[in-house]
C-alpha cells in the first residue's frame, strides 16, 4: 500500500507545477509560423513579460534554459579580458560567475557564505577601490535557489550609486520572478535574466534577458556577441524569424501565453501577496518544529528569505531520510540540497508559481508525518502554526 495516488506534488524549486491551463494551451497541432496567431501571441508575450519584470525597456527571448540566458546576458555586454564583480550567496551566483570566467572574463568574487545575503556595504567598498572603473558589471542573484537567500537588489544599486561607480547591475531572477517582488526600472537594474520554468509556470526551455539603455549601449562595444546570443535582432525584429534566430518555440509560446494570462488576471501584486502569505506558513512550521529538535531554516533572518523556495535542515541525516520517505509515502517530492555543508541534513521546498494553501499545508503536513514516522525530533505544533499563519 502506498499513499502516492492522486496528484503528485513536485515541490522542488523548478520545474514548478504546471497549471492545467498551460498544459491545455500546449496540446494542439503545429501552427503556422509565418503569420497569424503565433506572431500576434509573441508580440503580446513581449509586452506582458515587460509588465511582470516591471520594465519599459527591452527583452530578448531565447530557446534555452537559465544557463543559456546566463551566457546570453554576458555575451551582449562584455569583452574578453573585462572584469566583473560576482556576489556569491550560494550555488547560482557561483554558476553565473563560472560562465563569465569560461568566456574569458576576469572574475572578482565577494563570498557572503551559504547563510547570509549580500552586504551592500562590502559591494560599495570593493567598488571604491576600483577607482579607474575596470569593473564592468556587478552580478548577483536576487534569490539563490540553493540557500533560499533573498538579496536586496535595490540596496545593492544604492551602494553602487553611493560610490558613483559606472558598472552595470546584472541580476539573476530565474528563481524569484513572480514570487518575490522585483522592480527592474525602479530599482535601476541594467540586465535581468529569467527562465520559463519557475514562477512563470511553463516548461523549461525559454530564457529571457531584459536590458535597459545602459546595457544596450554596452552591447555596441561588447566583443563577446555571437549571432545566436545577440539580443539586438531578437528584441527589435524586422522579420518574425529574427525573434528566435530560427524556428519559434511554438508550444512553449502558447503555454507561456496562458501562464501570463493567469498572472495578469490574478494581478502582479496579488501574485506576490499570495506567495508572501503562503511562505509565512512554511516559515511558521519550520520555526515551530525547531522548538523541539534540530529543524531550522537555512536563513535565520526572515527579511533575507525568499518566497520562491525554502532551504531547511532537519538534523542527523533527516533531510535525506525525508526526501526518500515522502514520494512514495505521501506523493510529495522535495528538492535535493545543493552546495556545501552537511547535505544529508538538508532539504528544499519549492513553493513557486501555481501553488495554493492546500498544497502548502499538504507538503508541510506530509513532512510532519515523515518526521513522526522517521523519529526526527520536532514540535508537532508546527502544523498548527502554519494554519495560523494562513488564517491571519
Ligand atoms: C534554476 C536556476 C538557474 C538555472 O536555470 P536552468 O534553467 O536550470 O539552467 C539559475 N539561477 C537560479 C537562481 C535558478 O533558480
Amino acid at each position: 500500500m502506498s499513499l502516492d495516488h492522486g496528484r503528485h506534488y513536485l515541490a522542488i524549486p523548478g520545474p514548478s507545477v504546471m497549471p492545467d491551463r498551460v498544459l491545455q494551451a500546449m496540446h494542439r497541432p503545429a501552427p503556422n509560423i509565418y503569420t497569424g496567431e503565433l506572431v500576434e501571441t509573441t508580440a503580446s508575450i513581449v509586452r506582458d513579460l515587460k509588465t511582470v519584470a516591471r520594465t519599459e525597456h527591452d527583452v530578448a527571448i531565447y530557446i534555452a534554459n537559465g544557463h543559456g540566458a546566463w551566457e546570453a546576458s554576458l555575451s551582449n555586454v562584455l569583452s574578453r579580458g573585462d572584469r566583473v564583480l560576482v556576489l556569491h550567496t550560494g550555488r547560482f551566483g557561483q554558476g553565473w560567475g563560472m560562465v563569465a570566467k569560461a568566456l574569458g572574463v576576469e572574475v572578482e568574487v565577494i563570498d557572503f557564505g551559504w547563510q547570509s545575503p549580500v552586504d551592500p556595504a562590502r559591494v560599495a567598498e570593493a567598488l571604491r577601490t576600483d577607482a579607474d572603473g575596470a569593473i564592468k558589471a556587478v552580478m548577483t542573484v536576487q534569490v539563490d535557489t540553493a540557500t533560499s537567500v533573498l538579496n536586496d537588489v535595490a540596496a545593492i544599486r544604492a551602494a553602487m550609486d553611493e560610490v558613483g561607480h559606472p558598472a552595470l547591475l546584472m541580476v539573476d531572477c530565474i528563481a524569484s520572478l513572480m514570487c518575490d517582488r522585483f522592480e527592474m526600472d525602479a530599482w535601476g537594474v541594467d540586465v535581468m535574466v529569467a527562465g520559463s520554468q519557475k514562477g512563470l509556470m511553463t516548461p523549461p526551455g525559454l530564457g529571457f534577458v531584459f536590458f535597459g539603455p545602459r546595457a544596450a549601449a554596452a552591447r555596441e562595444t561588447a566583443g563577446l556577441v555571437t549571432p545566436y546570443w545577440d539580443w539586438t535582432p531578437r528584441s527589435a525584429p524586422a522579420e518574425y524569424y529574427q525573434h528566435f534566430f530560427g524556428t519559434a518555440p511554438t508550444h512553449h509560446l502558447f503555454g507561456l501565453r496562458a501562464a501570463l494570462d493567469m498572472i495578469l488576471e490574478e494581478g502582479v501584486e496579488a501574485v506576490w501577496a499570495r506567495h508572501e502569505r503562503l511562505v509565512g506558513a512554511v516559515w511558521a512550521a519550520i520555526e515551530t518544529w525547531g522548538q523541539a529538535g534540530a529543524v531550522a531554516p537555512n536563513i535565520a533572518d526572515r527579511a533575507a528569505r525568499s518566497r520562491a523556495v525554502t532551504t531547511a535542515r532537519a538534523g542527523s541525516g533527516g533531510g535525506a531520510k525525508l526526501r526518500a520517505w515522502l514520494p512514495e509515502a505521501a506523493g510529495v517530492t522535495l528538492g535535493i540540497p545543493l552546495g556545501e555543508g552537511v547535505l544529508e541534513d538538508m532539504f528544499r521546498i519549492g513553493h513557486m508559481g501555481h501553488v495554493n494553501a492546500q498544497m502548502v499545508m499538504g507538503v508541510l503536513g506530509s513532512i510532519q508525518a515523515g518526521m513522526a514516522a522517521l523519529q526526527i525530533p520536532h514540535d508537532p505544533l508546527g502544523l498548527a502554526a502554519a494554519a495560523e499563519a494562513l488564517s491571519n
